[in-house]
């Protein structure tokens, strides 16, 4: 399984870390030929304004936007998530959202009160809560009919799925548990 990280910002080797000790093959995505090589993506944390003038500048936009709607499995976190929302609140005007899952997403939602912290989550469909890391996190505010609530903050949403497209608002790529990296793979990657 060949599974691409999105490599124009943000945090890119944790991700393919955490593929690895998986058994999937990371391959770092810049070009719409990497992205044409890839089964599935993983597009990863940073900075969502930043990265989606980057996927027009690489050429990635149309292409990524093609390969999200015919049923590409994704995984986004926290940037990622923006990226993949269908709606993006505080965002920039010119900002690009690839509406791969059917969710609201407010950008710095949580940095209101504070700007990054650390919570344990229960995750629907795992035994033991999930440490999640919150930096300058979204939240979701609200979700189509076809999205499943995973986990979720003081009854926000953080993270979600819709058949093989998975977002978390927090960055399991720093925690060495791999269980949310697992069950994006078994969702369809
Ligand atoms: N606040 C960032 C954004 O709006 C996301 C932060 C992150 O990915 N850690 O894109």
């Amino acid at each position: 399984m060949k599974v691409g990280v999105l490599a124009l910002q943000g945090a890119v080797e944790p991700h393919a870390e955490a593929l690895r000790d998986l058994g999937a093959t990371p391959a770092p995505v810049r070009t719409p030929a990497q992205l044409a090589g890839v089964d599935a993506l993983v597009v990863p944390g940073g900075e969502s304004t930043t990265m989606s003038k980057l996927l027009d500048t690489s050429g990635l936009a149309g292409p990524l936007s093609d390969r999200l709607s015919s049923g590409m499995p994704a995984f986004g976190t926290c940037a990622g998530m923006i990226v993949l929302a269908r709606e993006v609140l505080d965002g920039r005007a010119d900002q690009r959202s690839y509406g791969a899952i059917d969710i609201a997403v407010r950008r710095n939602a949580f940095g209101r009160q504070v700007d990054s912290f650390e919570a344990d989550l229960d995750v629907a469909g795992l035994e033991d809560s999930f440490h999640g890391v919150f930096i300058r996190a979204p939240f979701v505010e609200a979700v189509g009919p076809h999205v499943e609530v995973l986990a979720a903050v003081d009854g926000h949403p953080v993270l979600c799925r819709s058949g093989p497209v998975l977002v978390a608002a927090f960055h399991p790529e720093l925690t060495p548990d791999r269980r949310v990296h697992r069950l994006f793979l078994e969702a369809g990657a």
